[in-house]
């Protein structure tokens, strides 16, 4: 391998993290098919029926980046997906981390933090995780020096709408310029001082996200939440990190329902996801020309899948039970999309 093929292959991470299986599964006796046999293998062990009615598994095996199984914790799942991310804008580059899966597989678990309890708790997140070591970075002499401010905007997107979740869901415009430079009008950017102020905010914009809707899961399914981290020097940007909470992948599924709003989301959610991989899998190739006008979601985040220094992670999440079977294969065949450029 050359240097160019190590900094190619590093460009893109994709990794896959299996949840444990809940109450709910575990009360109707749903059974755990997913086995992470090594720090990269993913197998699926998908029960299965002959025509002379004998059982028997069909076992499908994928290899990604990393493997997570439902031991690890988010500290850990961190560690080996945003963080090295973290250096990348830093060093004036563009980052993104995605959560991408099935509705309840754990996407807001890992990038927002445990709200499954009273007490929310976002401060384990990898949104919390990576703002703490931006902060911790800046202490460092090499970048203290070159006095930089940290700034954080938190929106959403919504059948192709976008929200600000730091000013009261806020709608906003999208606009291109001429140099096709991309800008959401009016996006409220906070300047941030300490992990603290990052929490606050994380915890503002997801009150904001779920108020007025009567089940929390029933609306986030359906949006992505853009969570950004930007760097700026002398006002000027140097580095931006979006970690993305992507709608529920399941939701494509959608496209054939009786309700025409389900059916539309439904229909973005699925374009917008498909944009995605196609700009993920273009930044992978180097290839000039980027297909980011396709969808909302990918045209804001236009100047991530673009320049020298970009760099992008996916974290795959995965529910363990039969039940769920077929969206964790549609899951792990999209994350191996992803990754073959
Ligand atoms: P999603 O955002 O993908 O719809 P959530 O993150 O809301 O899914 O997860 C669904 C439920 O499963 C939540 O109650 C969450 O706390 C729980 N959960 C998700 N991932 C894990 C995990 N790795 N360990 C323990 N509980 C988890
Ligand atoms: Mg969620």
């Amino acid at each position: 391998l050359t240097t160019a093929d190590l900094i190619e292959e590093h460009r893109i991470c994709v990794c896959v993290r299996k949840r444990p299986l809940n109450k709910k599964e575990l009360a109707m006796k749903d059974l755990d098919v997913i086995t992470i046999p090594s720090k990269d293998v993913v197998m699926v062990h998908e029960p299965k029926q002959k025509v002379d009615l004998t059982r028997y598994l069909e076992n499908q095996t994928f290899r990604f980046d990393y493997a997570f199984d439902d031991s690890s914790t988010n500290e850990m799942v961190y560690r080996f997906t945003a963080r090295p991310l973290v250096e990348t804008i830093f060093e004036k580059g563009m980052a993104t981390c995605f959560a991408y899966g099935q509705t309840g597989s754990g996407k807001t678990h890992t990038m927002g933090g445990d709200f499954s309890g009273k007490n929310q708790d976002c401060s384990k997140g990898i949104y919390a995780l990576a703002a703490r070591d931006v902060f911790f970075m800046l202490k460092k002499p090499n970048y203290k020096k070159l006095d930089l401010q940290v700034y954080s905007t938190f929106f959403e997107i919504y059948s192709g709408k976008v929200f600000d979740l730091l000013n009261r869901k806020a709608k906003l415009r999208v606009l291109e310029d001429g140099k096709q430079q991309v800008q959401v009008v009016g996006l409220q950017e906070k300047e941030v001082k300490c992990t603290e102020d990052v929490l606050r905010l994380i915890e503002v914009g997801n009150s904001c996200r779920t108020s007025g809707q009567t089940s929390a899961n029933a609306h986030s399914s359906r949006s992505h939440a853009v969570f950004q981290i930007i760097i700026r020097r002398k006002g000027k940007m140097h580095g931006k990190f979006s970690l993305i909470d992507l709608a529920g992948n399941e939701r494509g599924a959608d496209t054939s329902s009786a309700d025409r709003q389900t059916r539309l989301e439904g229909a973005e959610i699925n374009k917008s996801l498909l944009a995605l991989k196609e700009c993920i899998r273009a930044l992978g190739r180097n290839k000039p020309h980027t297909p980011f006008r396709a969808s909302k979601l990918t045209q804001v985040l236009r100047d991530s899948f673009i320049g020298e220094n970009s760099r992008t992670c996916m974290i795959a999440t995965i529910s363990p039970g039969m039940t769920s079977c077929e969206n964790t294969l549609n899951t792990l065949r999209y994350a191996n999309r992803v990754k073959e450029f």
